[in-house]
């Protein structure tokens, strides 16, 4: 009975890490049909499919929220790795001080080095959390790369990618994620179409922050937001970087648009579209 009892009490949310690092997690999955399955038959759908163009702003690719109104989405990535696997703690206090909701885009890779962090995070109401990748690796069916970071080699890896991760976050938050933005932003056309077959949407960003620049100071990030500022705009930032001054921008930045009648939203919460302009 107490066996049974315990059993009922398992909290919703696993605390394991290992269960979840990236090599054991899609050693599992390849072992489950319903992935490898899919992925077989994803792999001969896409097998004649040109990669198209390369790029952040391709075909089928969002940019922006269908609106006239005051809103904009920040968005910030986490891209793990060797110099990727920090989490700006300030950042994030600071987003959730000013009620300023938020899209965080994690990798796989980042959640096994912060999962505790990820945890706290994904039961945060005020953050959103979509798929950044498995590895932070760009996604192309054919071994593109972007800012010398190489891309995923074949439609095999693509999948993995986007997909191993999505069942990943899905697996540890009970959420599926539903959109994708590939690291770097670059991406290929087959692989936004292949997201798009996965029910997920992928993203890319209205307006560069720049915090990514090294030694952005906080005033050209404040003045790249500020700048370009528009009804419906994804703004690309990250919070993986606590040495960065993405934390002083924004300390700048939310008072301002607020003065400026804006409101900030999540993703999720809101119809994408693309900027036909670019
Ligand atoms: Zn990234």
């Amino acid at each position: 009975m107490l066996l049974l009892i315990l059993g009922f009490a398992r909290p919703v949310f696993p605390q394991d890490a290992k269960e979840f690092a990236n090599a054991a997690f899609l050693k599992k999955l390849n072992n489950d049909k319903s992935f490898s399955e899919l992925k077989s038959k994803i792999v001969s759908e896409f097998a004649h499919t040109p990669a198209g163009r390369w790029g952040e702003f391709v075909n089928g690719v969002d940019e922006k929220i269908v609106t006239q109104k005051k809103i904009i989405a920040f968005t910030f990535d986490a891209c793990g790795g060797k110099n990727g696997n920090g989490y700006d703690k300030e950042l994030l206090d600071y987003l959730h001080k000013e009620k300023v909701p938020a899209t965080l885009f994690v990798t796989g890779k980042w959640i096994d080095a912060q999962f505790p962090v990820f945890l706290v995070l994904s039961h945060d109401t005020l953050f959103e959390i979509e798929n950044h990748g498995l590895k932070h690796k760009p996604c192309s069916i054919n071994g593109e790369s972007a800012y010398r970071i190489h891309g995923t080699a074949n439609i095999e890896e693509a999948f993995d990618e986007i997909e191993a991760n999505a069942r990943k976050i899905e697996a540890i938050t009970n959420h599926r994620p539903r959109f994708y933005r590939s690291a770097t932003a670059y991406i290929d056309e087959a692989c936004v179409r292949m997201a798009s077959r996965l029910e997920i949407t992928a993203v890319s960003y209205q307006i560069a922050s720049g915090d990514a620049v090294p030694f952005a100071p906080e005033q050209v990030i404040e003045e790249n937001v500020l700048r370009n500022i528009k009804p419906g705009a994804l703004v690309i930032m990250h919070f993986n970087h606590p040495e960065w001054y993405t934390k002083e921008a924004m300390e700048k930045i939310v008072p301002k648009l607020r003065q400026m009648g804006y409101t900030f939203v999540r993703l999720k919460d809101y119809e994408l579209t693309s900027v036909k302009s670019h």
